[in-house]
């Protein structure tokens, strides 16, 4: 069943609401080039942005291209990541992803969905979070808030990512994708949380289908 107009009203209408609720809202994770923010991403899962610009502030001057860091040992890889969640697994999908973009990308970064998740560590998430903030190619990145916020809105029904992006990608217009996601990732982060949601503060209230929004102040 196609999405109707009217939910497609309403999703623009939020992230309207949303864009005006948080004006400085951007992504959080620092970065200067698209293979940066490549690695970031990579660090970034299941850790905070916080930690992983603590760690990438000095890797990324020790490191500037994917063949400073096939170079690296893993031992020595492993031991500058220090802090990061999962660094053993990270340390080899790092060494890995930049192996092939040196073998088969000439030390570039791809700029297509398909050949990005070719590169271990990353999937549609990552490459779209890619894409959109450091290529400026429209692209909506499915991460923990990009779930929960549209689900509690009532704009779908559903954790697979995959459909959350494809929904998302159908109710808002291409040119909106990058701003909506960020303004939903920021809103899921800072009022809208997991635990306890600031219902009582919230710019679309009036707008949100959960039902226990009620019991939230
Ligand atoms: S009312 Fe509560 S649950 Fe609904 S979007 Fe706002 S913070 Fe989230």
């Amino acid at each position: 069943m196609g999405l109707s107009a009217d939910l497609r009203k309403q999703t623009w209408e939020i992230v309207n609401k949303l864009d005006k609720a948080y004006p400085e809202a951007h992504q959080e994770l620092n970065f200067s080039t698209a293979f940066e923010l490549l690695i970031a991403t990579i660090l970034a899962a299941q850790c905070t942005d916080v930690k992983v610009n603590e760690v990438t502030k000095n890797l990324f001057k020790k490191y500037p291209n994917p063949a400073a860091y096939v170079r690296a040992s893993e031992d020595e890889l492993r031991s500058d990541l220090a802090g990061i969640t999962f660094t053993g697994n990270k340390t080899k999908y790092i060494k890995n992803c930049c192996a092939m973009l040196v073998s088969d990308f000439g030390g570039q970064v791809p700029n297509t969905v398909e050949e990005l998740v070719k590169l271990q560590g990353v999937g549609r998430k990552t490459a779209n979070i890619v894409l959109a903030n450091a290529m400026g190619i429209p692209a909506i990145g499915v991460d923990t808030h990009t779930i929960r916020v549209p689900n509690r809105l009532g704009w779908v029904n559903t954790k697979n990512t995959d459909k959350i992006e494809q929904t998302l990608c159908d109710l808002l217009p291409e040119e909106k994708w990058h701003r909506g996601n960020i303004v939903i990732q920021w809103h899921g982060r800072y009022t809208c949380k997991a635990k306890k949601p600031k219902c009582g503060e919230c710019a679309i209230f009036d707008l949100c289908n959960w039902e226990d929004k009620g019991l939230y102040s």
